[in-house]
C-alpha cells in the first residue's frame, strides 16, 4: 500500500510543499493529495492591488498540478482527527473522511480583527479574495474627497495606504498606526516611507491605538474620531480555527507547535507550514506570518517528510531573513536589507528600483507556486517499506 500524504491548503506553502514532495518520492511509494477549498491559487500578496481595481492572473489548480502525480481535491476541510489519522472535507457532493499516513497542515490565516468592537461589523479587511473583491466594490463607489482609514502600520497597512492613495488620488486616505511610521525601519527607511507617504498626501495618525470601529469613524485610545467612509482593517492575521479544535498541540493563538523539521511536537504524524505554524527562527524568535518566511518551512517539512519516509539524512536549513520588500504602490517601493533574525540594517533600496524588485519577488513566488515540479533537481528514493519489501523477495528468491 502507498503511504499516504495529505497536504491541506494549496496556498503559497501547501503547494510548494506539495510540488517538492512529487518531486523527492516516487509514485509507485506515495499518494500525494493536495486538498483545497478553492479552485484556484490566491495570490494573498496582492490583494490590495484586487481591491484597488487591479485584475490578477487566474491561476486554476487543475492546470498546475496537471502530471505532477498530485492529486488535487478541492473541497473543505471542515476538521482533523489527528488521533484517528483522518481528515473530515466537504464538498458539492457531501461530507468525506480522508485518511492520511502523513499530514501536513498548511490552511493558512485570516484577518484578525482582534475583538476591536465594530470592526466585524464596519471594517473591511484584504486577507482574503473575497474580502478584498468586497473593499474594491466599496472603494469604486465612493465620491472625490472621501476618506479612506487603514487601520494597522505593519507591512500589510503600509502596502494598502499606499495602493489606495496612489490608485484613488481623489481620496482621503490616512493611516492608523499604534507606534510610530515603520518604526522598525532604518532611519533611511523611515525617511523614505515619510517621504513617499507625503507624495501621496496620506494622512498620518502615529501612536493611534484604534479602539472602536462606526460606520462612519473609528475612534483612538485617546478619544479621538477620525472619521472614515471606509475602514480598512490590517492589525495582522489570525490563524485558521480548526487546529484549535484537534489535539495537536498548539498556542494559544492556534499556531501549531513544531520542532526545526516543521513536525508537530505534540503528533510526529502531522507537519504544519506557513502561517500556521509557530516556528521558532533565527534570535529564538516565532518566525512572522509571511511568505519570506513560510515558503521555507514547506521546503523544510516537504525535505523532512521525503527523508524520513526514505531512511534518508534529514535536513537541516536554517530558515534566516534577507530583506522586507514593501510595495508602496506601483511606482514606489522600499527594500528594508534585514538581519537573520529580521532586524533592519543601514541599507535599503528605493525607488522606482525597489518597486520593480518587489514585483520580480512576487512573480517569483507565485512562479514558484504556478510550476511546483519545474526547476527542482529529482531526488527520488524508494521508501522505506518499499525497500525493506525488495530485500525480503530478493533474500527468499
Ligand atoms: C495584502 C497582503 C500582502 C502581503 N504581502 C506580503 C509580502 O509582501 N511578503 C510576504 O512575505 N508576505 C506577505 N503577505 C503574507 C502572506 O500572504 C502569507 O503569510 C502567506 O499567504 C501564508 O501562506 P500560507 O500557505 O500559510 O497560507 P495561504 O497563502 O493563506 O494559503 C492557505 C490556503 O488554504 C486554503 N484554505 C483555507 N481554509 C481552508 C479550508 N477550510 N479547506 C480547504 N482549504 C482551505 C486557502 O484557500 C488557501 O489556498 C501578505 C498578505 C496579505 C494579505
Amino acid at each position: 500500500m502507498r503511504h499516504r500524504i495529505i497536504v491541506l491548503g494549496a496556498g503559497y506553502t501547501g503547494a510548494v510543499a506539495a510540488g517538492r514532495l512529487a518531486k523527492r518520492l516516487r509514485r509507485e511509494d506515495v499518494a500525494i493529495t493536495l486538498v483545497n477549498a478553492e479552485p484556484d491559487f490566491v495570490e494573498r500578496v496582492r490583494l490590495h492591488q484586487l481591491a484597488t481595481g487591479q485584475d490578477l492572473k487566474a491561476r486554476p489548480f487543475s492546470k498546475m498540478f496537471a502530471g505532477t502525480g498530485v492529486e488535487l481535491r478541492l473541497a473543505k476541510v471542515t476538521f482533523v482527527d489527528v488521533d484517528r489519522k483522518t481528515v473530515a472535507v466537504t464538498d458539492a457532493n457531501g461530507a468525506e473522511e480522508l485518511a492520511y499516513d502523513t499530514l501536513v497542515y498548511a490552511l493558512g490565516s485570516g484577518w484578525n480583527t482582534q475583538h476591536v468592537p465594530g470592526t466585524a461589523e464596519h471594517a473591511d479587511e484584504i486577507a482574503s479574495r473575497p474580502g478584498a473583491l468586497r473593499l474594491r466594490e466599496r472603494l469604486a463607489r465612493l465620491d472625490a474627497r472621501q476618506t479612506v482609514v487603514v487601520v494597522g502600520g505593519g507591512l500589510t497597512g503600509l502596502e494598502a495606504a499606499t495602493e489606495i492613495a496612489e490608485a484613488r488620488p481623489d481620496l482621503d486616505v490616512a493611516l492608523a498606526a499604534r507606534s510610530g511610521l515603520g518604526d522598525w525601519l532604518s532611519p533611511k527607511g523611515r525617511a523614505h516611507l515619510r517621504k513617499v507617504f507625503g507624495t501621496l498626501g496620506i494622512t498620518v495618525y502615529e501612536h493611534a491605538a484604534v479602539t472602536s470601529v462606526e460606520a462612519d469613524r473609528v475612534t483612538t485610545a485617546d478619544g479621538k474620531a477620525i472619521p472614515a467612509a471606509v475602514t480598512v482593517w490590517t492589525t495582522g492575521f489570525a490563524v485558521h480555527p480548526i487546529a484549535k479544535k484537534t489535539a495537536l498541540e498548539v498556542t494559544g493563538t492556534g499556531q501549531i507547535v513544531v520542532d526545526g523539521t516543521m513536525r508537530s511536537v505534540s503528533h510526529p504524524d502531522v507537519y504544519a507550514i506557513g502561517d500556521a505554524a509557530m516556528v521558532i527562527g533565527p534570535g529564538d524568535k516565532p518566525l512572522r506570518m509571511s511568505c519570506a518566511s513560510g515558503t521555507p518551512t514547506a521546503w523544510q517539512a516537504a525535505d523532512a517528510i521525503a527523508a524520513r519516509v526514505t531512511g534518508t539524512k534529514l535536513p537541516n536549513a536554517p530558515i534566516r531573513y534577507f530583506n522586507q520588500c514593501i510595495s508602496l504602490g506601483r511606482k514606489e517601493g522600499l527594500i528594508q536589507y534585514v538581519t537573520a533574525d529580521d532586524r533592519a540594517v543601514p541599507a535599503v533600496l528605493t525607488g522606482r528600483l525597489a518597486a520593480v524588485y518587489k514585483e520580480l519577488v512576487c512573480k517569483g513566488a507565485a512562479w514558484g507556486v504556478a510550476n511546483p515540479t519545474l526547476g527542482l533537481p529529482t531526488r527520488r528514493r524508494a521508501t522505506r517499506d518499499r525497500a525493506a519489501a525488495g530485500s525480503a523477495v530478493k533474500a527468499q528468491a
